[in-house]
């Protein structure tokens, strides 16, 4: 563990087995220097339990940067489940994870990510409050995805502003990975804003929602990369920024939700010698958190969430602008502000 290329001086990595229900749950807490530790769940057939635990533990290290760069009282942690979220999911299942959460007393507070949904957290909640994005209750706030696809859709403008010295996105060509819960309402707001959509995701039914209503062109999950666009926005899984699509990029700009999509931090200065502005990930897609943290204060406001969320994105501009003059990849800039924000200064 301590030797394990993902592990950055994470306060607790905590392993969950229920043989009742079949749980197999890894919940990391990167840390809780700026509170408790906050970041989704995620249900995801790892092809092995190496592959869930780096998942586990770069999650939850970009969830306290991400908390950090929002500003918001909470640390950073996340919790992985290993399943197929289509077959394997019971009710037993998430109250045997409702008591792992509750086991950690208040030290992480869970809420959906990848695979999990509003009614999975429900259940969740029968057996611990430490859980949020819930829809009943007090200061429920729901489905986050909605807040986290509006921060991207004006963070995408923050870019094209560098990129383009201009934020208006009438023509411009946006190729959107995932049409899942954030990149469907991603899609909206670009479409709304006159964008021509090219999209692409491993859901038909979905992709043919999105499609119909937002006049998007449909490629192949592998055709997305060398699509001819201005901008690529990641919506579906990370390590996307590789070595193998590096040069398939034809775009200006890479702007989207996904979590950890450079595969390694060097592939930030690849993109910027390719002379791709990269929005750094867990600085666009805080929406969501941000609606968490204000149901976790117990007074949801839904003007706070939208004015916190403008100030994310001038923060998002302003790390943009200080890569951009210092000829510094944007991760680097990011980086270094989180990092100070959570007290790690080495
Ligand atoms: P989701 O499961 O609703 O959507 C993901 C979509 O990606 C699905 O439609 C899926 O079919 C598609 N997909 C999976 N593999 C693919 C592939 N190889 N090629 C193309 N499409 C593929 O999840 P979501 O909540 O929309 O989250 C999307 C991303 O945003 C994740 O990385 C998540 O961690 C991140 N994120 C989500 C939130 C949130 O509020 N939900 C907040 C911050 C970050």
């Amino acid at each position: 563990m301590f030797d394990h290329s993902s592990f950055d001086a994470h306060e607790g990595v905590h392993m969950f087995h229920d043989a009742a229900s079949g749980l197999r749950a890894i919940v990391a807490i990167h840390s809780t220097a700026r509170g408790p530790a906050a970041g989704g769940c995620r249900m995801w057939n790892y092809d092995t339990g190496e592959a869930m635990l780096r998942d586990a533990l770069r999650l939850s290290h970009g969830m306290s940067y991400k908390n950090a760069m929002a500003d918001i009282p909470l640390g950073g942690g996340k919790a992985v489940i290993w399943g197929n979220a289509k077959t394997d999911k019971s009710p037993d299942l998430f109250r045997a994870f409702g008591r792992a959460v509750e086991s950690l007393q208040g030290k992480y507070i869970t809420a959906e990510d990848v695979g999990i949904d509003v009614a999975d957290m429900q259940i969740v909640r029968e057996e611990t409050a430490h859980v949020a994005g819930l829809d009943q209750g007090i200061a429920a706030s729901g489905d986050p995805s909605p807040i986290t696809a509006m921060g991207i859709y004006l963070g995408i403008r923050e870019t094209a502003k560098r990129a383009f010295g201009t934020d208006d996105l009438n023509g411009r060509t946006i190729a959107v990975q995932g049409v899942g819960s954030v990149g469907g309402h991603v899609c909206e707001h670009l479409a709304k804003a006159g964008a021509n959509l090219i999209i692409t995701d491993i859901d038909q039914v979905a992709l043919a929602d999105v499609s119909s209503r937002t006049g998007a062109r449909i490629v192949t999950p592998d055709e997305i990369y060398d699509a001819e666009a201005d901008i690529f926005s990641p919506n579906a899984l990370g390590a996307i920024v590789n070595e193998q699509t590096l040069e398939r990029f034809r775009v200006k700009a890479i702007a989207g939700g996904a979590n950890n999509q450079l595969i390694v931090p060097e592939m930030g200065e690849l993109l910027r010698r390719r002379g791709i502005l990269y929005a750094p990930d867990y600085v666009i897609n805080g929406g969501g958190i941000i609606n968490v943290c204000a149901e976790i204060s117990g007074t949801y406001s839904r003007e706070w969430v939208d004015a916190k969320v403008q100030t994310l994105m001038e923060t998002l501009g302003g790390v943009l602008d200080a890569a951009l003059e210092t000829n510094e990849p944007t991760n680097h800039v990011a980086d270094r502000i989180a990092r100070q924000r959570i007290g790690r200064t080495d």
